[in-house]
Formats: structure tokens, C-alpha cells, sequence
């Protein structure tokens, strides 16, 4: 064979120039600006309390975290065209200028990479402002222009094109869950022909943190219940919902409505990851453009409702163990009870971080900022945060219910050289297991 001519370390070729559409952004916002919205936009009072509950800000100590400026890009918009008396103030010259391609350019970090839609923000805001909320609206205005992240816009292609972010098509799930089977000899039914619940899988445990899938296949035969997953509709995620796509996030919710109507499921399970209780539990309905044919619950209420029921009975460790509130679990998803009644069956010795809950920090990583590469130096540097808060708990056991929070963490410990290991809440539980 002809050797080939040595060029040098290959250049990597330039970033395409992006042609940004700032009409497509205001015709977005234009259209997402609501009643509800408007009123947010209209009740700041730029107090500017949400800064201290932002961990970005609270980190960099810069204002341009400053969660309210989040608002700034669709407040143009809505000051414009929208609001009350506009066109004639517009008339007056009253309103602030058109959004421009080197504004929304300017926002783009903001929006993106240093938002991740954990609404602490809101829990202090004196006018209950909803900011996160808001950002989810605005990504998918700047998603219209042309703009966000490529690897966050990619992992929902992805998910769209081969059935999850992580490349956990339907045939890589069977192999999986075969090898897992076997090799844990749990039984892991997939494809049943009928099923009470659906239970859903996150890639990032499927993928990365395979023994999850383990713990809750032996969580629910313990419990004795009707369960499957399914090759029509498995992938929880929804990076669709986080990247803006609106479209894709509708496909992801469609397929898993049908896996679960085909099964005739009354029930839908989802594993341990955050943002897909949120997108399917509280926005799936308006996503699809009808109500959802069953109930969603997150699966640290259902291991609730069975230690509750009696189904499941766990041997108690004297262990030390904390517990970090996933953002959409806790303070947006409304299972942060459930979480403490669980570990109340787990360990005798639960020490709560402070702040804990539903004020508990975010991980770093959420609002699919763990897939956004140029947000990684912030979100390591976020991480002190949690590293501060477990230290002085001084808890043996550091546990989360949330894969895609576990992995944040994971690769923020070790840049920072942090030893602490992070585990699953159904892992741990799983490993106590008495019947
Ligand atoms: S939602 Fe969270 S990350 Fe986003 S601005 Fe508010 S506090 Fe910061
Ligand atoms: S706390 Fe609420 S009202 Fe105050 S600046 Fe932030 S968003 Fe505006």
C-alpha cells in the first residue's frame, strides 16, 4: 500500500458560518407570547433576588447570571408587538429596537449553556415568575433563527433518527436487556404482549449506568407487578423538548404513548432521570394535543407507593446516606416527600444537604446542559457547590434519582479530583432488598 503523504496534525475544518434568521425569532416569540407569559414579562421588578438562587451566578459572582435577563431577548419582543398600547407606543417611538442576529448571538450562552431550567430561581422570585419556563420557550425562538448549541441540537436528531440521544436503537435495547438478564439472572420483560405498567428507560443509564436497569427490573418482581418495557416506545429522554424542537419532542412523547396503548397500560414509569418526568409528566399532554391515555409518575413515587402498600420491604442500614434533589424530581416534579419516605426505609441515619428539597441545588448539568461542550468548564466550576454541601453532611452514602444528574456529577469529580462516589437511589435499594 502507497503510503500516504505526512500533512501534519489534521486542521479541523472552520465552524460553518450560520445564517441567522432573526425575523424567524420574533415571528416565534411573537406567536409563544400568551397571556401567562406576557405576564410574567410585564410583573419583573427587577429586584434582582433571583441572582442569589442561580447557581451560575452564584458561582461566578457575575451579574450577567443574573436569572432575569434571561427574560430580555422575548421582553424586546413582547415590549414591540405584543403589549398593551405597543403599536402606539411603537408609533412613538416607545419600544425597544427589533431583535438583530448579533443580539440573539449575544444571548445565545445565556439561553443555552448557562440555563438549566432548574427554577430555584422562581422559588424566590416575589412576583413567581416562572423563568424557566421562559427559556424553554426562548430556545425554541432561537432554535427557529438558527442558532443553539450543534451537539445539544444533534442529540435530538439523534433521538428523532435512531430512537434515543445515546444510540440505543431498538435492536441495541434487546441486546442489552438479554445480556443483563442473563448475566444478573433477573427477569427483565420486554415486549409483553399486555402490561399494567410501561416502564421507560433512560439511554444514559442504559447505556452508562446499566445496573439501574437491573435494580428496578428486581424492585418491581419483588412488588409483583405487571410490567414490561418495549422495543415501540423506551427512550424517557426527551432532547427534543431541551434542544427547542418542539417536533421532535412530540415524536418522543408519540412513541411512547403507543408502546404504551398497544400494551394497554394504565401506567407509565419513569426511570431515573429528571427531565423526562418533566417533559412527559407536566408538558407530554400539550405536546401531543390530547390528554395522555395514562398516569405518569416517576419512579421514585412508585417505590414510594409500594413501601407504602407493603409490596416492598427493604433491610434497614444504619449507613449514613444524603440525597440530591434532582431539580425536576424535587422542586418542579413534587416527589421530594416521596424521596424522604424512601430513605426513611432505607437507612436510619438520612442526613439532609442544606439547603435540601425543594431548595436544594442543581447537579450543573441539567436542561440538557450536559450535552452542550462549551458549557462544561462552568458546570464543573458549578459543582463545587455540591461538592461543599455533601462534605458537610458528612454522609458515607451519596445517592441521586437521576442518570442524567449522576453523570453530571461523575464527570465534575473527577476533574476536581472529588473521591466521593455518586449512586442510584433505586441501586441502593435494590441491594436491601428482603423479599
Ligand atoms: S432556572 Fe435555574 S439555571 Fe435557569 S436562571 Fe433560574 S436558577 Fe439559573
Ligand atoms: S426576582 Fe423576579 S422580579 Fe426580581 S428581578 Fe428576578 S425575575 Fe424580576
Amino acid at each position: 500500500m502507497k503510503d500516504l503523504p505526512d500533512t501534519g496534525p489534521a486542521t479541523p475544518p472552520p465552524a460553518p458560518e450560520r445564517k441567522i434568521d432573526a425575523q424567524a425569532a420574533i415571528d416565534h416569540f411573537i406567536q409563544g407570547c400568551g397571556s401567562h407569559i406576557g405576564s410574567y414579562l410585564d410583573a419583573c421588578i427587577h429586584c434582582g433576588q433571583c441572582s442569589q438562587a442561580c447557581h451560575f451566578h452564584e458561582v461566578t459572582q457575575d451579574p450577567k447570571y443574573t436569572p432575569a435577563l434571561k427574560l430580555q431577548p422575548i421582553t424586546r419582543v413582547y415590549k414591540r408587538h405584543k403589549a398593551p398600547l405597543s403599536g402606539v407606543k411603537r408609533m412613538l417611538g416607545l419600544v425597544p429596537p427589533e431583535l438583530t442576529p448579533e443580539y440573539l448571538q449575544e444571548y445565545e450562552e445565556l439561553i443555552f449553556d448557562s440555563c438549566t431550567l432548574c427554577g430555584r430561581c422562581t422559588e424566590v422570585c416575589p412576583m413567581g415568575i416562572d423563568i424557566a419556563s421562559v427559556v424553554a420557550l426562548s430556545r425554541q425562538a432561537f432554535v427557529a433563527a438558527g442558532l443553539g448549541p450543534p451537539d445539544l441540537l444533534q442529540a435530538a436528531e439523534t433521538s428523532r433518527d435512531k430512537g434515543s440521544p445515546l444510540g440505543l436503537t431498538a435492536e441495541v435495547l434487546r441486546d442489552r436487556i438479554e445480556w443483563l438478564s442473563d448475566d444478573n439472572e433477573v427477569e427483565i420483560p420486554l415486549d409483553s404482549e399486555t402490561a399494567d405498567v410501561l416502564v421507560t428507560v433512560s439511554s444514559i443509564e442504559m447505556m452508562k449506568y446499566p445496573d439501574s436497569i437491573v435494580a428496578v427490573a428486581k424492585l418491581m418482581n419483588a412488588a409483583g407487578v405487571d410490567w414490561t418495557i418495549s422495543t415501540k416506545g423506551y427512550e424517557a429522554t426527551n432532547f427534543g423538548y431541551l434542544a427547542g424542537r418542539g417536533d421532535i419532542a412530540k415524536i418522543m412523547i408519540t412513541r411512547l404513548v403507543d408502546a404504551a396503548e398497544s400494551v394497554g397500560a394504565k401506567l407509565l414509569v419513569i426511570p431515573e432521570c429528571g427531565h423526562a418526568y418533566g417533559a412527559m409528566r407536566w408538558t407530554g399532554a400539550n405536546i401531543l394535543g390530547r390528554p395522555l391515555p395514562f398516569e405518569v409518575v416517576h419512579i421514585t413515587e412508585f417505590v414510594a407507593q409500594m413501601i407504602r402498600d407493603g409490596k416492598l420491604k427493604l433491610r434497614k442500614t444504619e449507613e449514613s446516606v444524603t440525597y440530591h434533589d434532582p431539580c425536576q424530581i424535587s422542586r418542579r416534579g413534587g416527589a421530594t416527600a416521596d424521596a424522604r419516605e424512601i430513605l426513611a426505609a432505607y437507612s436510619s441515619d438520612v442526613r439532609e444537604m442544606d439547603p435540601t428539597g425543594n431548595h436544594n441545588w442543581c447537579c450543573g448539568g441539567g436542561g440538557g446542559v450536559q450535552a452542550i461542550g462549551t458549557a462544561a468548564d462552568l458546570r464543573h466550576a458549578v459543582f463545587q457547590i455540591k461538592i461543599n454541601q455533601v462534605e458537610a453532611t458528612g454522609a458515607k452514602t451519596f445517592v441521586s434519582a437521576c442518570a442524567n444528574c449522576r453523570l453530571t456529577m461523575d464527570e465534575s469529580r473527577e476533574v476536581l479530583h472529588w473521591p466521593q462516589k455518586v449512586q442510584s437511589l433505586v441501586e441502593v435499594l435494590a441491594d436491601r432488598l428482603e423479599n
